[in-house]
């Protein structure tokens, strides 16, 4: 199909870009990499009358290490982070799970800040932005503000962004010293969206065999990524040890209430959270350990 009928505009400073949107609310789109949008546009599920290209703007685009977190502007695109050693080396669990969105030409045009604001609950960034406690930097003519990601994720496809505001950046936290991560996903094929995923952090204890804090963070088995906080809960204080992970496993599947689609019913989604949160903890603290050893 073809899209409706819609008005272009790229704007080259960020000041006329938020000066549209604010005129026009939510009669403009704001237009990243397109490869959520254009097909929205095609299948006539998003009709703006305005489509305000973000592409020209060079202030949007960019990786820095700033005060304890990793800030990726927003037009940066998947392939660059890919592709970045300091993500590598500051986040690896960004490294790990921006390899699992959809194919290279995807990855080589979509950007950060379009999969946050797009939210969709299957979708890895969204996720990897909760497990590390990040947050969102939202910029309109009404001012700055910056959203943690627990707040900014509020259902289906949507956020606490309103209409005026743009996502200009996105800031995902270093974690502390002794910290592991893994990035795991079942998908029927690489390069689909994930059936499930999950992101696991885990800090081990200056003792080197209790874990002092445990993160689960879920796509694909709500209408927003989530965290899996009571799992997190026990885990706390526990041995580093395979009972550890499988017990995990268990409060996992008792915490989340996955719901059945056409892709997957929600026991199996229930089952593979399991598995996956268990087989993620395990690398995670491996990955932590192997860390303390160079
Ligand atoms: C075949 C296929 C497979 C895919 N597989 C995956 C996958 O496995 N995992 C995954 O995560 N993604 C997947 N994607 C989506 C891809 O990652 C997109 O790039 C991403 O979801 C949106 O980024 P974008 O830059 O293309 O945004 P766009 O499509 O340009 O925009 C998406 C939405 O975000 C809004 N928006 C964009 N930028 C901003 C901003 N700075 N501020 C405010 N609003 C903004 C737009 O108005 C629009 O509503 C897939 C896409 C395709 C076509």
């Amino acid at each position: 199909m073809k899209p409706p009928r819609f008005r272009y505009t790229a704007p080259e400073r960020l000041d006329e870009a938020l000066a549209v949107l604010a005129e026009l609310g939510d009669e403009a789109k704001p237009l990243a990499g397109g490869q959520s949008l254009v097909p929205m546009l095609n299948m006539r599920l998003a009709r703006p009358s305005v489509l305000v290209d973000l592409n020209r703007i060079p202030e949007l685009d960019g990786i820095e290490l700033v005060d304890g977190y990793l800030r990726i502007r927003a037009m940066t695109r998947h392939r660059a982070v890919e592709r970045s050693s300091v993500v590598a080396q500051h986040q690896p669990l960004l490294s790990e799970a921006i390899r699992y969105v959809g194919h290279l030409p995807i990855r080589t045009r979509g950007t950060v800040g379009g999969s946050i604001a797009h939210a969709d609950p299957a979708a890895e960034l969204p996720g990897v932005l909760l497990a590390l406690d990040g947050a969102v930097e939202l910029l309109s003519q009404r001012g700055e503000r910056v959203v943690p990601a627990a707040e900014f994720f509020v259902d289906l496809l949507t956020t606490v962004a309103a209409p005026d505001e743009l996502v200009t950046a996105v800031r995902f936290p270093v974690l502390p010293p002794n910290s592991g991560t893994a990035w795991l996903e079942v998908a029927r094929r690489h390069g689909d969206y994930a059936l499930v995923g999950v992101g696991a952090v885990v800090t081990i204890a200056s003792d080197g065999r209790t874990i002092e804090e445990a993160r689960l963070s879920f796509i694909g088995v709500s209408v927003t990524p989530v965290r899996a906080r009571a799992a997190e809960a026990a885990l706390r204080g526990q041995p580093v040890a395979p009972d550890t992970w499988r017990a995990a496993a268990v409060a996992v599947r008792e915490e989340l209430d996955p719901t059945s689609d056409i892709h997957a019913s929600a026991a199996y989604r229930r089952s593979i959270a399991g598995v996956l949160a268990e087989r993620a903890l395990a690398l995670a603290a491996q990955r932590t350990q192997e860390g303390r050893e160079r």
